[in-house]
């Protein structure tokens, strides 16, 4: 595959899998910025920051685990009017899960999550991006909303730098994009350096960063 198909999912798997969210169906200058394996204590704190910083709002899919572990990190993506997804409550791979105990690890991860939010809309991410269309139908009857992502800013590879990531991800982004970062020690260090910066970038060409 080439370069641009990693970073870019290309329209022709979008349009093949049209149960999935890819992108925000608009071309207005807003981007939707998502976070990923969250909450921990040594990133989230200032990834909230950095979004204040730029009055930007996201969505984070949280791995019910870690949401049991740190309850309080949690809560502060919650008061500062962020977005919560379900990420599974233990990571987990679907093409080497069965169904049933995969289905039983998402309601453990949304139950985790209904102890802190009494009402949203149930939204959901395959870790890794691995799914199968049966799952994806025994998610939707169970109302989730399953998003994908149009750009994948790869911040958790650690052969590829911070200024590399800032380009693509920049290069990629459009109305409309549902972009994926990372709220994991992989990807700190260099989500850090960029994360200001691909903010920075959109806000001073007006676009606004909203939830899912
Ligand atoms: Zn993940």
């Amino acid at each position: 595959m080439s370069d641009w198909a990693f970073y870019k999912t290309p329209k022709f798997i979008q349009k093949l899998f049209p149960s999935l969210n890819w992108r925000v169906n608009t071309y207005e200058k807003v981007i939707y910025p998502t976070f990923d394996d969250g909450p921990i204590p040594e990133l989230t704190p200032d990834i909230l920051n950095i979004l204040r910083h730029y009055n930007a709002k996201a969505t984070f899919f949280c791995v019910g685990e870690n949401i049991k572990k740190h309850p309080k990190i949690f809560k502060s993506i919650l008061d500062d009017g962020h977005a919560i997804g379900n990420h599974t409550y233990n990571h987990l791979k679907a093409w080497k899960t069965d169904d049933n105990e995969y289905l039983h690890n998402v309601l453990l991860c949304q139950t985790e999550i209904e102890k802190h939010i009494t009402y949203q809309k149930k939204l959901f991410r395959f870790p890794y991006g691995q799914f199968n269309l049966r799952l994806a139908r025994k998610l939707k009857k169970e109302d989730y909303e399953l998003i994908m992502w149009d750009v994948l800013s790869k911040d958790y590879n650690i052969s590829i730098s911070a200024d590399r990531i800032l380009k693509k991800s920049i290069a990629y982004s459009e109305g409309g994009s549902i972009i994926v970062f990372h709220d994991n020690l992989k990807a700190k260090d260099k989500i850090l350096q960029f994360l200001p910066l691909y903010l920075k970038h959109f806000s001073d060409i007006g676009y606004k960063f909203k939830k899912l």
